[in-house]
């Protein structure tokens, strides 16, 4: 078998073919033998992208993100199995929790994949207002919890979308204004380390990792099988207020004529019921994404992000497309020394973002081009800093500066200390020594 360097390159790993290193079939057999479900092998797998371990919420990302292998985990005992062997034979690995990762980093091609999605599990502690939740189980299943425990989450807008790695990468969504981002959230984490080592940590047990674990990203320190988070009670009423602006093609009739929003107020019972009523998420088919981020800094020159959005709407056919703000400050400005969260994000007035959503592979280049002239049109501006871990253009390669800033040393060694092999190893993530190039 040829040697295949189709996966993340930039460090010496043991890729399929390489007979010197790789695992045998035995070896394989022996592992399958102490885990819950058996092992997978896509090449061999007629219609694997329709099987579960397949599916990448990003339709784009489907054709060369195959992993050599992959397996369920349905238990902690499988996650430490795989990390034991993984790291024994110095394998490439990756792993995804709900799959909505933008740069694919979460299910790379020749990888040891580990698919947590059917680690779902999810509960309330009253005493500690907390729920703890395992990386498989996603935001529609925390906000049906909430609203049958009378309490609210610091969650993000997708209901397919896991709080486990939304938490790692920063974590924003409506209530972080008041209660903070959703790397503020986290109590406790139990994780598995790349050497097969179960782990609970939480401030008192290791505050450097703690920190690191908030904001630092995910698939960098372990395997996260589950984490503690706060909840909050319930307001009694909601209330939201949304406004619509119908642009119309400017003829000689509306030239002049005023653009009147639509506005309304809604009632609400719950956070539930209002994310009910959206369309997030919603979409019924898969797209093929791209997005670019960055951060408003305070007092930002908002003509410059006009003219930026004006251009950006004239210069996309695409109604599925779209060039937004989340507005952020508020509780979001706290909690800088607690969490590896960059202060470009702390101290941002807003996070714009650029989303391209398409269908067809035909469009692939122009819709990159369009959500990466943007992304970088912002960047170029003055009064922008940094990008979001979670949400970024997968192709910017200063993506140490950009998602950590300052930080970054500090979570180097972190990762050090607790990665000893650098297992965790993969694109636009916390690296130990060697740098990873992009693999698309
Ligand atoms: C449709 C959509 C809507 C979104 N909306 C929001 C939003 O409103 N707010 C927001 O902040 N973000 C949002 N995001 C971004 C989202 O936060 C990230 O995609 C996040 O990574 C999703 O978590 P996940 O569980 O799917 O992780 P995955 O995509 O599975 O993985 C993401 C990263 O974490 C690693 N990882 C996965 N599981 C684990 C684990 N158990 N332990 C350690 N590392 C792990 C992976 O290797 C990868 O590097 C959205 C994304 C999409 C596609």
């Amino acid at each position: 078998m040829a040697l295949l360097t189709l996966g993340v390159v930039g460090k010496k790993k043991c890729y399929p073919g390489d007979d010197s290193c790789f695992p045998t079939s035995d070896d394989f057999k022996d592992l399958e033998t102490r885990l819950s479900s058996s092992l997978i092998y896509p090449s061999n797998v007629l219609g694997w992208r329709s099987i579960g371990p397949a599916s990448l919420h990003n339709g784009r990302l489907d054709t060369n993100h195959v992993p050599y292998v992959a397996t369920f985990a349905t238990t902690s005992s499988d996650v430490k199995e795989v990390m034991k062997f993984v790291n024994e034979f110095d394998l490439l690995f990756s792993v995804k929790s709900t799959g909505h990762c933008y740069s694919g980093n979460c299910m790379s091609q020749d990888s040891f994949h580990l698919d947590l999605t059917k680690m779902k599990e999810i509960s309330y502690d009253e005493a500690s207002s907390t729920v703890t939740i395992e990386p498989g189980s996603n935001f529609d299943a925390l906000y049906a919890l909430n609203e049958e425990t009378r309490t609210q989450s610091v969650g993000g807008m997708c209901g397919t979308v896991g709080p486990v790695g939304f938490s790692l990468g920063g974590g924003h969504g409506p209530l972080i204004r008041s209660y903070g981002l959703g790397a503020d959230q986290i109590v406790s984490v139990d994780m598995i380390l790349s050497n097969g080592e179960p782990l609970t940590v939480t401030e008192e047990s290791d505050k450097d990792l703690f920190w690191a674990l908030r904001g630092g990203g995910g698939g960098t320190f372990g395997v996260v099988t589950s984490m503690t988070l706060k909840t909050y009670r319930a307001p009694e009423q909601l209330i939201s207020y949304s406004c619509n602006y119908p642009l119309k093609t400017t003829s000689d009739e509306t030239v002049g004529e005023e653009i009147v929003g639509d506005c309304s107020f809604a009632n609400h019972t719950s956070l539930k019921a209002w994310h009910d009523t959206r369309w997030f998420g919603k979409v019924p088919m898969k797209m093929r994404n791209y997005m670019a981020t960055s951060f408003a800094q305070q007092g930002f020159d908002g003509k410059n992000v006009a003219k930026i959005t004006i251009e950006a709407v004239i210069n996309s056919e695409n109604m599925m497309s779209s060039f937004f703000g989340i507005q952020t400050g508020g509780a979001v400005r706290e909690g800088s020394e607690g969490s590896a969260v960059s202060d470009a994000f702390r101290g941002s007035e807003m996070l714009l973002e650029a989303d391209a959503n398409w269908i067809t592979k035909m469009n692939d280049e122009k819709e990159i081009n369009w959500t990466k002239g943007i992304g970088d049109d912002v960047h170029n501006l003055d009064d922008f800093k940094g990008a979001y871990v979670n949400e970024p253009d997968p192709q910017i390669e200063d993506f140490e500066d950009r998602f950590w800033g300052d930080k970054f040393e500090k979570l180097q060694e972190i990762k050090r200390r607790v990665d000893v092999g650098d297992i965790f190893w993969q694109w636009q993530g916390v690296y130990s020594e060697d740098k990873p190039t992009n693999p698309q």
